[in-house]
């Protein structure tokens, strides 16, 4: 029998249609398979009674004609989303032990759609990270190796880490992924898999656990574009409980996927040029032009001139976002409480016990930017430029349909790099934060091996709620770069 680990979610569907094998044999193989990939630590939690059980509901609406559209395809989690009656940690000590009383409206829609969850997948603490280092339940170990450094293990790429390591792995036909500054478009390049985050309010952020809530969204991580597309539909739509989902109608986004690019203009901006980008990188993006021009794309050089404080505008944004949101964790409503002698040092005792370091530096910077004597100078100015970047983007989109970068200024890199100076780490972010800032759909799609043999990504940046041509682009990007993350012969196997 073929490895059902390996097998696309569209040809999974088709198989289980067809009776060429069960859900809970589909679920087996994954759980078969999370056993020999342990050492990867991509799931926090793993949930295998609850799948097969999920599995066997499954079978049964397969077997009485009442399969719903991913109806047994096993997925992962990433460990923000709240899931009731499933630890759901936000890869905090705070919230070791916190099990959610209620689902979130991006799982329900999953469970609805009749798929099984395998368990909960590791990530940077509060989804602050770009290596999925910060984990207070140890870092995740990206799947693929470098045939340069055979030993060395490499980093996923961060926050959703653990959810992209899992697809490229073949222990979860897709996950979930949260993007606020790049979280599902940087650890799906540096895992080889396609990452897409939506439009923000493209999906209902009711039941995440927030991190910078103007630029939380969630997203989708999958083996292929169509398998994407299929997330995608499934978890997208308003939500009364979400005052940012926007109430809007949900195109197919596969509608438009047929190869044909005439008439479409694609943008590459002259300011993510950057100095001392890697040759392969660059290599790659001029490729990606290429593929696309040749199915009738037309190329434009379009300018994002405030691509340069992208960067410090979100880091002062986000953080005083996470501050604000991040208070809630006082010991006395969730999570862990540590007693103090009075109420002021139980906090005190509770959160410093309870979040690492990372978390308590974003904390810090941004209790500073949001202080009365800074408020001004730094949070307001912060707000104005980003506006600036959002107009940047809308001016751009007169001349252009799709902009096309690399995903990330470089591949995966080993375990411990990076660690010991916070802002290297955050210049990861560099082509993914713009996008965030604005509110724009982003997808990454695997598109070529660099000097060290490992993945890396093409992203593609689209107008507001235009995620359909987003897949189209994508979809001829994949045809063309011939990337399998199936077939990877990367694959780290215990
Ligand atoms: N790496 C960025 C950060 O650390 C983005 C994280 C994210 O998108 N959740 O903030």
């Amino acid at each position: 029998m073929t490895d059902l680990t390996k097998i696309s979610i569209a040809d999974a569907l088709k198989g289980l249609k067809d009776k060429s094998f069960t859900a809970t044999e589909l679920t087996q193989a994954h759980i078969d398979e999370m056993g020999a990939q342990k050492h990867l630590n991509a799931y926090i939690t793993q949930t295998p009674e609850q799948a097969l059980e999920q599995a066997k509901a499954s079978d049964e609406r397969y077997a009485n004609g009442t399969a719903k559209t991913l109806d047994g395809i096993p997925l992962g989690v990433k460990d923000l989303f709240c899931t009731k009656g499933t630890k759901t940690t936000a890869a905090s000590k705070i919230l070791g032990e916190f099990v959610p009383p209620y689902e979130s409206t991006v799982t329900q829609k999953l469970l609805d759609d009749g798929s099984v969850f395998l368990g909960k997948t590791n990530l940077d603490e509060f989804a602050m990270g770009s290596a999925n280092t910060t984990s207070h339940y140890g870092n995740v170990i990206n799947p693929w190796t470098s045939p340069n450094n055979p030993d060395v293990s490499y980093v996923p790429g961060g926050s959703s880490g653990g959810s992209a390591a899992a697809v490229a792995a073949g222990i979860a036909m897709g996950t979930t992924g949260t993007d606020t500054g790049g979280s599902i478009r940087q650890p799906a390049s540096f895992c080889g898999i396609v990452g897409i985050k939506p439009t923000y309010g493209r999906c209902s952020r009711y039941g995440t656990v927030a991190f910078a809530s103007s630029l939380d969204q969630a997203g989708v991580f999958a083996r292929t574009v169509e398998d994407s597309a299929l997330l995608l539909q499934s978890i997208s739509g308003h939500d009364p409980k979400d005052s940012t989902s926007m109430n809007i109608d949900v195109p197919n986004f596969m509608a438009g996927m047929d190869g044909n690019l005439k008439g479409l203009r694609i943008g590459i901006p002259k300011e993510y040029r950057m100095d001392g980008m890697p040759e392969d990188i660059q290599k790659m993006w001029d490729q990606g032009a290429e593929w696309l021009k040749s199915e009738g794309a037309e190329i434009v050089d379009i300018s994002l001139p405030h691509t340069k404080y992208a960067l410090p505008t979100y880091y002062i944004i986000a953080p005083a976002e996470a501050s604000s949101n991040l208070s809630r964790y006082d010991g006395v409503r969730y999570g862990l409480r540590v007693d103090g002698e009075d109420l002021d040092d139980t906090y005190a005792k509770t959160r410093g016990a309870g979040f690492g370091d990372e978390v308590k530096r974003r904390i810090m910077i941004g209790a500073y930017v949001l202080s009365a004597g800074y408020y001004d100078a730094y949070y307001i100015k912060a707000q104005k430029v980003r506006r600036l970047i959002r107009d940047d983007f809308t001016k751009a989109y007169e001349k252009c349909d799709v902009i096309l970068t690399p995903t990330a200024p470089s591949g995966a890199f080993p375990i411990g790099a990076n660690e010991e100076d916070p802002i290297k780490m955050y210049l990861n972010d560099v082509f993914t934060v713009p996008t965030s800032l604005a509110g724009l759909p982003g997808i990454s799609v695997p598109a070529g091996i660099n000097a060290d043999g490992l993945p890396l990504g093409l992203q593609l940046v689209g107008k507001a709620w235009d995620e359909a041509t987003l897949f189209k682009v994508a979809d001829v990007v994949e045809k063309a770069a011939q990337f399998s993350g199936l077939n990877s012969t990367s694959r780290n196997v215990a």
